[in-house]
């Protein structure tokens, strides 16, 4: 069984598309969190960024980089948050990876992304360091 929006891609449900090329697609979610609420999908369903190819995350990036100046411009928003669910633990409902982009306004109530995590860790430098290094060593 395909994703909910593999079966938007194949045209076999509908959706409003605000962007499309080849190995992307852009449309408005179904339960926008502001006007203009966007998900940015590659066409192929990959279910986590970590099993998305390196060039489809050059694809991935590129259209939201386009689409975020022209949904800010398009809903007249003062700013935008963009971001992935990446993951269950995460919040991931549709296990195809998708990029929001929201459009933020300066009244809106919200929050930043900062809002998302639980309680902070309050981690030590030296803690700090190993972490920092055990990311290096694993890109
Ligand atoms: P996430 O929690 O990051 O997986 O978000 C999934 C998003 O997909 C939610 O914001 C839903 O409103 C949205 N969504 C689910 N089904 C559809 C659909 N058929 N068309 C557009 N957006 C959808």
């Amino acid at each position: 069984m395909s994703s909910i929006f593999s079966q938007i891609v194949a045209g076999d449900i509908p959706a409003r598309v605000v962007y499309e090329d080849e190995t992307t697609l852009a449309f408005l979610d179904a339960n926008p969190l502001a006007p203009g609420h966007t998900l940015v999908i590659p066409k192929t369903e990959y279910e986590r960024l970590n099993d998305v190819p390196d060039d489809v995350a050059g694809d991935l990036y590129a259209t939201l980089h386009a689409l975020v100046p022209a949904i800010e411009v398009a809903v007249d928003a003062d700013a935008s948050t963009v971001a992935f669910n990446n993951g269950e633990a995460a919040g991931q409902e549709v296990p195809h990876v998708h990029g929001h982009i929201i459009p933020r306004f300066s009244d809106d109530g919200g929050a930043p992304i900062h809002g998302i995590a639980g309680d902070p860790p309050g981690l030590e430098d030296d803690e700090l360091d190993e972490i920092a290094a055990e990311i290096e060593a694993h890109v």
